[in-house]
């Protein structure tokens, strides 16, 4: 079975007018995925919000803490991109936990995969600091919660996004059980993500940075990405496969894009269910990051939803 996870308290998180990162997003791709009879097709669940203890995982509980303060004040900023609303922190809560629900319940049940439909994002976030339009890292937190609540030894998080996720990277890159792995366009923000930050002491080798330029084409992309999947992921032999799924490689995307259609992004699925079905019995989380085409999203998210929905 495929997992959707969605509630409506992902679309009262509000960035305010023109921000890029909006709850149209959400709208626009729930509106077609229902036209495309996905939406009946998937296993709708509703998620549970992350406790403060999970949150604390991966970040410094200050910082916990006045995100939510900024929120209970009526809202703010936790630097230039990154807006707060009232029930921001509450959504945040229920978009890292929209990824606790689908891992204990496909570690606990016979679900595969699962795509949970969040904002805020989260990649950009760092330990201390919210940045990139992300305020809890949902992807960082659910790796660690396998680790400590499932009791597993090897994550792995792809990262697709066309920006590289900093905070991802920061969290796990001293460490031996996080295998984080991130393609995206280069130079461009957040700045991080050369080939050469490769992870450090027991996490040297367990950061993988693939940069490429505005001009790659989408084939060398898709053939870059097989690569690395069947040399450096499937040695690392993960038992749990999070992908950090942003869509602003799309070609048209306002704010970044890579040349990727749609299309690319069903290839990209593929090649990582492979891996998942090799290594863990095609267990899966992935979660919504980037993507801000608001035409170009929805048929991605298609495209992604429906590939893992043909395999289950
Ligand atoms: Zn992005």
């Amino acid at each position: 079975m495929t997992l959707l996870l969605y509630d409506d308290i992902f679309l009262k998180h509000d960035t305010g007018p023109d921000h890029p990162e909006n709850y149209k997003r959400l709208e626009c791709t729930i509106e077609h995925l229902k036209s495309t009879g996905l939406w009946d097709r998937s296993t709708l669940v509703s998620p549970r919000a992350a406790t403060v203890e999970e949150i604390a995982l991966v970040h410094d509980r200050n910082y916990i803490d006045s995100a939510r303060k900024v929120a209970e004040g009526g809202g703010g900023h936790l630097d230039p991109d990154t807006a707060v609303s009232r029930d921001t922190y509450k959504a945040a809560l229920y978009s890292a936990g929209a990824l606790l629900t689908a891992a204990d319940s496909i570690m606990e049940k016979s679900d595969r995969n699962s795509f949970c439909m969040v904002r805020p994002p989260g990649h950009h976030a760092r330990p201390a600091q919210g940045m990139g339009f992300c305020i809890f890292n949902n992807a960082a937190i659910a790796a660690q919660y396998l680790i400590s609540r499932h009791k597993l030894d090897r994550v792995l998080i792809v990262d697709w996004d066309c920006h590289h996720g900093n905070g991802t990277q920061e969290i796990f890159y001293g460490d031996n059980q996080v295998l984080y792995v991130s393609l995206h366009r280069w130079p461009f923000y957040p700045g991080t993500g050369g080939e050469d930050e490769r992870g450090s002491g027991k996490g040297n080798g367990l950061t993988i940075n693939i940069p490429f330029t505005a001009a790659t084409p989408p084939d060398i992309y898709v053939e870059t990405f097989k690569k690395m999947m069947a040399v450096d992921v499937l040695s690392f032999n993960p038992e749990f496969i999070i992908i950090s799924a942003g869509f602003d490689a799309y070609v048209d995307d306002p704010i970044a894009g890579l040349g990727l259609g749609p299309d690319d992004f069903a290839i990209l699925t593929t090649i990582t269910m492979e891996i998942a079905n090799k290594c863990c019995e095609g267990r899966i989380v992935s979660c919504l990051e980037g993507g801000y085409s608001l035409q170009g999203l929805p048929l991605c998210v298609e495209r992604h939803l429906g590939t893992m929905l043909e395999a289950a």
